[in-house]
């Protein structure tokens, strides 16, 4: 069992919009305060990764998927720093059975996520990687955004919270001025100012895209 953990998302979108790339940044520098590492699967091979993104010390781009990665027991194909097994690797799946907990530290190596935004309701994209036939864990009843969904997996395999002392805060409304305010679907992590923890810029990013679609209506 290795200490130090990493973190895959599997590209499962057809692009890497501005909403995904600032959750990724912030995996990526959270992934590296931790001393971990956070790879980004099966993109394409002529993908263009952001730059700023690719500039992250803990960021690895990986045009294989986590099937080829991770083949079976130290097979041919194994990731970089990875065993390969795939028994090590533990898919955040929301109709996982089980939920993630604290012991799960000594279990899994490699902890993987879809590369999905989030919807209202859930379409469970997830069911593409559940197919592949990694173990699952839930992360609670309420569907996380990609980066809380690493973070609070990070504070329980990591950190030793259990998932019932994370602090959450769900469905916050996002106050930008005095008329207007957007709810989102989505559980976090509060911070201690009693703040849905988000990528740095995506309040903004939001309340840009909640003006377009003002916008398109006339
Ligand atoms: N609506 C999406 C779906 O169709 O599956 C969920 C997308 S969520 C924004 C992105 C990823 O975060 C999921 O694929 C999953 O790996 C993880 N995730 C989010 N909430 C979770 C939960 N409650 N339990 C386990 N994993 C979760």
């Amino acid at each position: 069992m290795s200490t130090h953990k990493t973190y895959i998302v599997e590209h499962l979108d057809p692009e890497l919009g501005p909403w995904s790339e600032l959750e990724y940044l912030t995996i990526a520098r959270e992934t590296h305060r931790a001393g971990g590492v956070f790879c980004l699967s099966s993109l394409p091979p002529d993908f263009k990764v952001p730059d700023r993104l690719a500039a992250e010390p803990a960021f690895e781009a990986e045009t294989r998927g986590v099937e080829e990665m991770y083949p079976t027991a130290g097979g041919e194909g194994a990731g970089a720093g990875a065993k390969g097994e795939k028994g090590r690797v533990c898919l955040l799946d929301p109709q996982a059975e089980k939920d993630l907990s604290p012991e799960d530290r000594g279990e899994f190596d490699v902890f993987l996520f879809g590369g999905i935004l989030g919807d209202d309701p859930p379409r469970d994209r997830t069911g593409e990687l559940r197919k592949k036939g990694f173990a699952g864990r839930r992360l609670g009843p309420v569907q996380m955004t990609t980066d809380t969904a690493v973070r609070v997996t990070r504070m329980v395999v990591e950190e030793q919270f259990t998932l019932d002392t994370v602090p959450y805060l769900d469905f916050p409304e996002l106050k930008f001025n005095e008329h207007e305010s957007s709810q989102m679907p989505f559980r976090y992590v509060k911070s201690p100012d009693e703040q849905p923890v988000m990528p740095e810029g995506m309040v903004n990013l939001i309340k840009k895209d909640a003006d377009k679609s003002i916008d398109d209506l006339f």
